[in-house]
């Protein structure tokens, strides 16, 4: 039995009020609450374990390795990857785009080449490809987005040609919500011989992801979006891909040996882990993934989407109600506008009733112009919530439609 009033317990932050009011917490999306188990494997690790990782012939240095990559099977594990070769540990989303972008762009594409991206991305997974296209010359080919927030998979298979170098899409869209067929996506991909990169900043949280059964080379993910700490992610790639890239960073860590004359790298993963990690965020990550995997995927999806139809069906009864996202496969985001009422107007009155939500462009800037709209209110689910807080969201939205 998924009982949430219980797993609500390993949340400390849940029981706060803001403005004397229980908080109703619905910015997922941007990050999610911790529970204490992350938190305390974190806080033991510093008290009893901390030392530097890789290298170290003392007792501690040889634990703390340990943790490391125990978290690093943890999440091998999480992902389904054929190995922790393909695991790299990165400090999130971000970090993991920039790295293919750079090392992939740097390996396999030249002048003139292209990487398809779509209308619905994060703008990280934008400005990572511009970077590339200021020092290369690359081109950026974008898969349109339709009225009811779902990729042009028509469209998509047009933009293919003999320039296309990599295919780089979110699995979930941070704005509306919607599922992409990336499955698909990688089939057609494959097809033409072009690998793909996905974005699952946003899947990772709601539902199980296996990257063999997707067969995408590259997937991204963040950390502090899935119940672990902030300043930790992962990218995982397929070994294949990643052997015939270069690293990222030079430093520590990534070496075989150094010498003026000539420096070899280190294997995988450690190639593109320069540095000393965040080894203790690499645990609070691990019991993260060890907390979702507990709950259990399917039952966390099977809430969050009891929610999230719960929270369309009552924002639709709202007048002047402006839902943007209406896809078939819709994950646990909503966002909306209503009447002619700024989303910040509408941010701002709901936090004072205690509702913290999103207002703004989402760092999705080129989805804003798609629809329209120079910002939207976005309010995402997360394991933790409730149908009381879904219903204090909907009355306090329908309070400040009647204030205006
Ligand atoms: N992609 C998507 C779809 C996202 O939602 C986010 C976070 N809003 C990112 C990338 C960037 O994640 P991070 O800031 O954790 O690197």
């Amino acid at each position: 039995m998924y009982d949430v009033d219980e797993i609500r317990k390993d949340f400390p932050i849940l029981g706060r009020k803001v403005y004397g009011r229980p908080l109703v917490y619905l910015d997922n999306a941007a990050t999610v609450q911790k529970p204490r188990s992350v938190v305390e494997a974190m806080s033991d690790e510093y008290y009893n374990v901390n030392a530097n990782v890789h290298r170290g012939v003392h007792f501690l240095s040889q634990q703390a390795t340990e943790l490391h990559e125990a978290a690093r099977e943890t999440v091998r594990r999480f992902l389904n990857a054929r190995s922790t070769a393909e695991v790299i540990f990165t400090r999130g989303t971000t970090e993991s785009i920039n790295l293919v972008a750079a090392c992939f762009g740097e390996a396999f594409m030249r002048e003139g080449d292209e990487v398809i991206v779509s209308e619905m991305e994060h703008h990280a997974n934008i400005v990572s490809w511009q970077l590339l296209q200021a020092r290369k010359g690359i081109k950026i080919r974008v898969i349109p987005v339709d009225g009811r927030g779902e990729l042009r998979m028509d469209e998509f298979e047009r933009l293919f040609n003999e320039h296309t170098r990599i295919v780089s899409v979110t699995h979930v869209s941070n704005v509306l919500g919607t599922v992409n067929p990336v499955r698909r996506i990688v089939e057609v991909a494959h097809a033409h011989g072009v690998p793909v990169l996905i974005d699952g900043a946003q899947s990772t949280p709601h539902f199980s992801v296996d990257v063999q059964a997707l067969d995408c080379d590259f997937f991204a993910f963040s950390g502090h979006k899935v119940y672990g700490p902030t300043g930790i992610g992962v990218l995982y790639g397929k070994e294949n891909w990643l052997d015939r890239l270069p690293p990222y960073m030079g430093g520590g860590e990534m070496i075989g040996h150094v010498s003026f004359e000539h420096t070899t790298f280190a294997e995988l993963p450690l190639k593109f882990e320069a540095g000393t990690p965040d080894y203790v965020a690499s645990t609070g990550l691990a019991r993260a993934l060890d907390y979702v995997s507990h709950l259990g995927l399917d039952a966390i999806q099977s809430h969050e989407r009891g929610l999230t139809r719960y929270a369309l069906d009552g924002l639709r009864q709202i007048s002047g109600m402006r839902i943007l996202g209406e896809a078939d496969d819709h994950d646990a985001v909503v966002s909306f506008l209503v009447g002619h009422i700024h989303h910040l107007d509408m941010g701002t009155l709901l936090d004072r009733l205690g509702i913290a939500v999103r207002t703004g462009h989402h760092c999705a800037e080129p989805l804003m112009r798609r629809f329209g709209v120079e910002g939207t209110v976005r309010a995402s689910f997360a394991l933790y919530n409730t149908r009381q807080e879904v219903d204090t969201l909907v009355a306090g939205i329908a309070r400040v439609a009647q204030m205006f």
